[in-house]
């Protein structure tokens, strides 16, 4: 049986809670920013998480998984 979660930031997400995954590290500019060169998920709710890029590639293969078992 595929994974129902993700491990994004240290949370246990439901992969059918993700709206979207960002193909690109995070870049704002903003020097209070503690999230640059993260990659951003969206969850239901308009919330977002900032996951690394481990976390990230992770998510999209549970997420693939997920999907489309096998
Ligand atoms: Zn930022």
């Amino acid at each position: 049986m595929p994974e129902a979660f993700a491990i994004i930031d240290d949370k246990h997400v439901p992969l059918a809670r993700v709206v979207w995954v960002s193909d690109l590290p995070h870049f704002c500019g903003n020097e209070d920013c503690d999230v640059e060169g993260r990659y951003e998920i969206r969850i239901e709710g308009d919330d977002s998480l900032f996951a690394s890029r481990e976390e990230r590639d992770e998510t999209m293969n549970r997420l693939g998984d997920w999907l489309d078992p096998r």
